[in-house]
């Protein structure tokens, strides 16, 4: 299969070539020059697979240059019980992403059961084990350099523990994740794992790792790579949660099922999207936003326009405090007509250096004809979230998180007659107990594994808000 860049200037690629790329040439991302489609007996076929063999026969599809039994070794060792049961003990089902049923025709579809409680964990673990073939393959090393607020730095790092030839250098605001969250990575003890705890905020962490890539030498010299969630491979492994959470929804494939999906970098349900576009039955993609509405507004009324930092709001469901979504730009292509040379002249104005720089599509042909990718949103904001998460516990004894309930709420408001409605869960509730406790007047369960992880000591260094500082210490640490 070959990919190719949303920007139309880049030569294709293969999947090998693209899985350590970021983005491509021309400042694109990268998509299969088609979609696979499926024929209706694949699908039949498919139902009755294993979370591992599903994910083998999905990846088996965009990752063709992998040889098959290198890439199905590589897919059972990550979708196991013993990595993806963990989270709820008194759940032995050994399913990787067990449906639950809240009422008939309305589900939550958990994903949030791997070793960090968040989503990211179902592509990130199959991508470390990529990098790490794929590395051994070409006897090269690798520096994942990132900055994270919260989830895809633990994400990253427990993906990538222990792993040969690869580091991980993760910036972290100091002092201004959650405990948990702090803890979750501070406490890995892994040699391999660099936690970087810098004097500032998150934006000053972004800023120096954007420094260190614009130099080139420095970047070649100390092979520096990343793992943020535009990379093709995590979005490819997401693909395959929306075929199990069909399969696991409905009784026979004549049936349609909407997905309702809490957004941020639009990563998660571009996969959705993309399953839809190979056909799988997906009736709507319902995309939810928190009080950072940029993805809604653009679907609502089909202007794009990313926020200055300043606009970005601090919510209680942090995961989705975007300005603007990474891989927005990859469902804009499809749009358009997989028309590189649009893309690239409507992403030239957001580069334009001026306040308020927008994607104007309102009045186009193209955004009158959205209705046939399936897309609905809405936002939602703390008030709305506390009520979900109290509904839901009330109603059906299931407690949720802030992200899982932004995308309740926008689902059941979004939610048809006869269809059913499968809600994604994004993180357990143990990760944010403060709202959960603000919600409920109660802690959220802890899972076992995790009791007394504020104790267990800490390993990381604190450097200032400057790019010299941890390019010397990457140079001090290869
Ligand atoms: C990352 C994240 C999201 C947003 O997912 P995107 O792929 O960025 O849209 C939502 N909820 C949680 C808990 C997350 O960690």
């Amino acid at each position: 299969m070959a990919y190719v860049s949303t920007r139309g200037r880049s030569p294709a690629r293969g999947f090998s070539e693209i899985l350590l790329a970021g983005l491509a040439p021309d400042g694109g991302l990268y998509l299969p020059e088609r979609y696979p489609q499926l024929a209706a007996a694949e699908l039949r076929r498919w139902r009755r697979l294993s979370y591992a063999e599903l994910a083998f026969e999905v990846m088996r599809k965009f990752a063709d240059d992998i040889p098959e039994a290198d890439l199905h070794q590589l897919v059972t060792r990550t979708y196991t019980p013993e990595i993806y049961c963990n989270a709820r003990p008194g759940d032995d089902t050994r399913e990787i992403t067990p449906l639950r049923w809240l009422e008939p025709g309305l589900a939550l579809l958990e994903l949030s059961n791997g070793p960090t409680l968040a989503f990211k964990d179902m592509a990130m673990q199959l991508l470390g084990n990529l990098f790490e073939y794929a590395l051994a393959k070409s006897g090269e090393e690798l520096n994942i350099l990132g900055a994270t607020s919260g989830d895809t730095g633990s994400s990253a790092e427990y993906a990538m523990r222990g792993k040969r030839g690869i580091r991980v250098f993760m910036l972290s605001p100091l002092g201004k994740m959650s405990r948990f969250q702090t803890a979750q990575m501070f406490s890995l003890a892994d040699p391999n794992i660099f936690n970087v705890a810098v004097r500032g905020v998150f934006d000053d962490c972004q800023d120096m790792v954007k420094a260190v890539s614009n130099d080139h030498a420095f970047k070649a010299r100390y092979k520096i790579g990343t793992v943020n969630s535009i990379n093709w491979a995590r979005v490819a492994a997401q693909v395959v949660y929306y075929f199990k959470g069909y399969f696991a929804a409905t009784n026979d494939d004549a049936q349609q099922v909407s997905f309702s999906v809490p957004s941020g970098n639009f990563g998660n349900i571009c996969a959705g999207h993309i399953a839809r576009m190979m056909g799988l039955p997906i009736r709507r993609l319902i995309l939810a936003t928190n009080e950072n509405n940029v993805l809604d507004e653009f679907f609502r009324s089909g202007i794009y326009r990313p926020r200055s930092t300043d606009e970005t709001r601090q919510t209680s469901s942090p995961s989705m405090d975007i300005s603007k979504a990474s891989n927005f730009e990859r469902f804009v292509f499809d749009l358009v007509g997989r028309d590189g040379a649009r893309v690239s002249s409507l992403w030239a104005q957001l580069e334009q250096p001026r306040a308020g720089a927008a994607i104007d599509l309102s009045g186009s042909a193209e955004f009158a004809g959205m209705a046939r990718f399936g897309f609905v949103s809405a936002a939602n904001d703390h008030a709305g979230r506390l009520a979900t998460i109290r509904d839901v516990w009330q109603r059906y004894g299931v407690m949720v998180d802030t992200h899982t309930a932004d995308g309740i709420a926008v689902g059941l408001r979004q939610r048809e007659p006869g269809v059913p409605l499968v809600c994604l869960e994004t993180a357990l509730p143990a990760k944010f107990d403060e709202s959960i406790v603000e919600a409920l007047g109660r802690e959220p369960e802890r899972p076992a594994g995790f009791a007394g992880l504020e104790r267990l000591p800490q390993r990381f260094v604190e450097m200032a808000a400057d790019a010299q500082a941890i390019k010397d210490y990457i140079a001090g640490n290869t």
